[in-house]
C-alpha cells in the first residue's frame, strides 16, 4: 500500500489535468439512453458550444477515444494506401504520430528538427516546392509539443503552404494546445484538427475530437485507407440529428457540456491570457532558478507546459521522484530523446495563481534535496505575479 496522503495531490503534468468540481460533479450524474429523446439536445449543445473552441464553424467529430484515436481518423479518412505525408519531427508527439501513420501504410517524409523549435514553414514550403507532382497529400504537424514546450506557428505554416501553391491538406494536432492557446482551425485553413478531452478542456481522458473542413470532407469521398470505427460519414449523419452511431461516452459528454460552459463563462480571450501569464511566471522561475527551457525561440514558447532541462549530472527523473516522495507533486518526465535531462511543469486546464504558486514551491524544495545550486525562482514567479501590471484582477479596476 502506498502511504496514506492527507490533503489535495499537486497533478502539474502537462496531461491529463486536473479536473475541477464543476466538471466531476456533471460526470457524475445517471446514465441515459443514448438513443432516446433527452440525448439529442445535449450533443447539439456541445456541438454548438464546441465549435467555437476549435475556432470553426464546420462539423466537429466526437470518439470515445483517447487523441492517439483522433490521429489515426484524421489520416483514415483523408489518405489512401502508399499517400506521402509530410511531418515535422518536433519532439516525442511528432515522433508517434509519423508512426502511426507508417504503419497505416502511408509513406511519411519527416523534416527532422532538434526538438527545440516547432515545425519550420520555410522547411515545409521547400519541401512543397520539391513536389511538382502534387505527390504530398498532406502535411501534418502538433500545434503545441507536449514533449518540449514548443508551441508551433500554425498561421505562419499555413502562409508557407500558400505561398508553395500546394494542394496538401493541412492536419494539426492541437491535443495540448486546444482551448488553452490561441486557435483557428477555419481562419488558418486547417483541414483536420486533432483534439482530446484531458488536457485544455479539463476533461478525464476518454474523448477525442477530429474538426473537418469541407476540402478534408471531400477528400474523405475518395479516400481509401480502410475505417469503419472512425469513419467520417456515419458518425456525421447521425450527429445531425443529435445521435451518435455507436454508443458514445455519455457521462464524458456530460462532462464536456459543463466544461464548455466554463470556458465560455470565462471567454476564451481570457482562458489565452490566463494560460500566457501562467506561462510567462513559470519561465520567469525557470530564470530564478538559473536554469534553462527546452524552448529557444521566444515565438514558440509554450503557454501550456514548460520544459525545463536539468543541470549536467542530475537525473530529472530522479528530481521528479523526489518531488512526488516529498511534496505529493507530479511532474512531467522526459520523454524519448530527451529522457532523463528534462522534466516538465503542466501549467493548463483547471488552474490559477496558488497552484502554480505551489508548485513551484515544491519544484524549488526539490531542488535542494537533489542538491541542485540555484537561485530564488519561487520569488520572481511571484513578483511577476503580483504586479499590477500582470494582474487581471488589478488591471480590471
Ligand atoms: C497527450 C498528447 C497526445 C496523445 O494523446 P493520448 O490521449 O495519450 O492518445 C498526442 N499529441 C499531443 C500533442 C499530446 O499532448
Amino acid at each position: 500500500m502506498p502511504p496514506f496522503r492527507s490533503g489535495i495531490h499537486f497533478l502539474q503534468i502537462p496531461g491529463p489535468t486536473n479536473v475541477p468540481e464543476r466538471v466531476l460533479r456533471a460526470i457524475d450524474r445517471a446514465t441515459i439512453d443514448h438513443r432516446g429523446p433527452g440525448f439529442a439536445a445535449l450533443t447539439l449543445e456541445i456541438q454548438s458550444l464546441l465549435r467555437p473552441v476549435f475556432g470553426t464553424k464546420g462539423p466537429v467529430v466526437i470518439y470515445p477515444a483517447s487523441g492517439t484515436g483522433a490521429w489515426e481518423a484524421a489520416l483514415v479518412n483523408t489518405l489512401s494506401p502508399g499517400d506521402r505525408v509530410l511531418m515535422a519531427e518536433t519532439g516525442q508527439f511528432a515522433a508517434l504520430w509519423s508512426a502511426l501513420a507508417k504503419r497505416l501504410g502511408l509513406q511519411v517524409e519527416i523534416i527532422a528538427g532538434d526538438w527545440r523549435h516547432g515545425a519550420d514553414p520555410e522547411a515545409i514550403e521547400a519541401a512543397l516546392g520539391a513536389d511538382p507532382q502534387h505527390a504530398i497529400k498532406a502535411v501534418a504537424i502538433v500545434h503545441n509539443e507536449t514533449s518540449t514546450g514548443v508551441t508551433s506557428r500554425v498561421a505562419d505554416v499555413r502562409a508557407a503552404i500558400d505561398r508553395s501553391g500546394h494542394p496538401a491538406l493541412f492536419l494539426v494536432d492541437t491535443i495540448s494546445s486546444l482551448a488553452s492557446i490561441d486557435y483557428r482551425h477555419d481562419e488558418w485553413g486547417v483541414d483536420v484538427t486533432v483534439g482530446g478531452s484531458q488536457k485544455g478542456l479539463m476533461l478525464p481522458p476518454g474523448l477525442a475530437f477530429n474538426a473537418v473542413s469541407e476540402r478534408a470532407l471531400a477528400a474523405s469521398k475518395h479516400a481509401r485507407l480502410p475505417r469503419a470505427y472512425w469513419a467520417w460519414d456515419e458518425m456525421l449523419a447521425a450527429n445531425r440529428d443529435g445521435f451518435f452511431p455507436y454508443t458514445p461516452a455519455t457521462n464524458l459528454l456530460y462532462g464536456l457540456l459543463e466544461a464548455l460552459h466554463m470556458l465560455h463563462e470565462e471567454t476564451l480571450p481570457a482562458v489565452f491570457a490566463r494560460h500566457a501569464r501562467h506561462a510567462e511566471a513559470a519561465r520567469r522561475a525557470v530564470g530564478g532558478w538559473g536554469l534553462e527551457i527546452l524552448a529557444v525561440d521566444p515565438r514558440e514558447y509554450s503557454n501550456t507546459l514548460t520544459a525545463i532541462l536539468v543541470p549536467e549530472g542530475i537525473d530529472a527523473d530522479r528530481l521528479r521522484g523526489l518531488i512526488l516522495e516529498h511534496f505529493d507533486l507530479s511532474l512531467g518526465t522526459g520523454l524519448g530523446k530527451v529522457k532523463g535531462r528534462v522534466f516538465r511543469i503542466g501549467h493548463l486546464g483547471s488552474f490559477n495563481d496558488l497552484m502554480l504558486a505551489g508548485t513551484l514551491c515544491g519544484v524549488q524544495m526539490g531542488l535542494d534535496l537533489a542538491g541542485v545550486t540555484h537561485g530564488d525562482g519561487v520569488g520572481a514567479a511571484l513578483a511577476y505575479l503580483a504586479a499590477p501590471s500582470a494582474s487581471p484582477v488589478l488591471a480590471a479596476v
